[in-house]
């Protein structure tokens, strides 16, 4: 255990990670439809070190990523299923260790589900953070970290010291703890995890170079959108200390929208004084996709389990809807008033982690 790691890591577990890639020629990592910072982040981390051993090693995602996060070196190396779904359905039928990084349900694997489930040869092991984890050969599974990159982390330090930290490596797992805990401002923001980060800075990660690429990048069509969403469609309840958005699919195309574009705004209604739970609609081809935030107690992943099919932290969590957006909204509504007790307590601290 040096310093820097937090004390919740089994180091057996490690010992039997090393022991699992040992064994495997071709590694597959894996990680989650919509892939956020600590998705790609912690994929192309885990990837980076994994292929410096000499293993053939391929990272697959369901879906594109936000254009942003191709500032993590390492970016050009994740494999888009939806792209090269052949391709990725033979190698992933072979692999002989999959790796499954910052999900904790099968389902999240989109269209990419079938293809995984399809080898029952390989064993899986799963990194994670959420609540609930699946039973797999092994699991690093804890939520107590912000991110999943925090958790691969440790495992690399504890696999091969500072040195496995090398700064490409160093700059992909910044990006993942700083999305993942709204740059530094909620989650468990832990003492190791500040230590984490500064031994990330010691290996020479520059923070303000890696914000300015993550948040400094957008188009003028996304902030003209955010700006729009906020007067025009947001609809606060401060009874019961709600807010919502929804960003219809004409609104979408109206604004040229992007992959990532909406990532960040549905925390926004919670710098409103009287808003402690916030959730953003968003309409797809298939189904009206959510996102929930929270401050202090209330519980989005259950709410989101519950009541939209979907899942994730306390404070950050998302499901689906299947059916118009209006059903969606009034269900949210009728639900709000339900579960929300009406207003009268003081706002408190902490929001969460995707
Ligand atoms: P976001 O709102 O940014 O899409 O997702 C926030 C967090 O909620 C994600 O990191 C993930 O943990 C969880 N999440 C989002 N969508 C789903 C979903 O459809 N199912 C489940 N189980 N979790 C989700
Ligand atoms: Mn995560």
């Amino acid at each position: 255990m040096t310093k820097f790691m937090k004390n919740t890591l089994d180091f057996t577990k490690v010992i039997q990670l090393q022991r699992l890639c040992a064994g495997a020629q071709t590694i597959a990592v894996l990680s989650h439809t919509n892939p956020d910072g600590d998705a790609i982040g912690s994929g192309v981390a885990l990837t980076t070190f994994l292929t410096g051993f000499g293993h053939t090693v391929r990272f697959f995602v369901p879906n594109h990523y936000p254009k942003f996060l191709t500032c993590v070196p390492g970016a050009e190396r994740v494999e888009i299923f939806s792209e090269c779904a052949d391709e990725a359905r033979a190698y992933l039928a072979d692999a002989d260790l999959i790796i499954c990084s910052d999900f904790n349900q099968i389902s999240r694997l989109d269209k990419m589900t079938e293809a995984v489930e399809a080898n029952v040869v390989a064993p899986r092991v799963l990194i994670d953070h959420h609540m609930d984890p699946p039973e797999y050969e092994l699991s690093f599974s804890d939520p107590t970290y912000s991110s999943t990159s925090h958790l691969v982390f440790d495992i690399l330090m504890a696999w091969g010291g500072a040195e496995a930290i090398t700064l490409d490596v160093a700059k992909a797992l910044y990006v993942g703890m700083m999305t993942d805990t709204g740059n530094f401002s909620y989650g468990n923001l832990t003492p190791a995890l500040y230590r984490a980060v500064a031994e990330l800075v010691e290996r020479g990660v520059r923070p303000p170079e890696i914000s300015q690429a993550v948040f400094n990048t957008q188009s003028e069509n996304r902030l003209r959108m955010v700006g729009y969403l906020l007067s025009e469609k947001m609809r606060v309840d401060a009874a019961h200390r709600t807010a919502y958005i929804t960003l219809t699919r004409a609104e979408k195309t109206r604004f040229n929208h992007q992959i990532g574009d909406t990532e960040g705004i549905v925390n926004m209604p919670l710098s409103i004084e009287t808003v402690d739970f916030s959730a953003m609609f968003i309409e797809t081809l298939e189904c009206i996709k959510i996102s929930f935030r929270s401050q202090g107690d209330f519980d989005v992943n259950l709410f989101a389990r519950e009541h939209f099919n979907g899942g994730g932290h306390k404070n950050a969590a998302g499901g689906r809807y299947y059916g118009p957006m209006s059903e969606a909204v009034s269900r949210f509504e009728a639900l709000v008033r339900k579960v929300r007790p009406v207003a009268g307590n003081e706002k408190q601290g902490e929001g969460g982690a995707a």
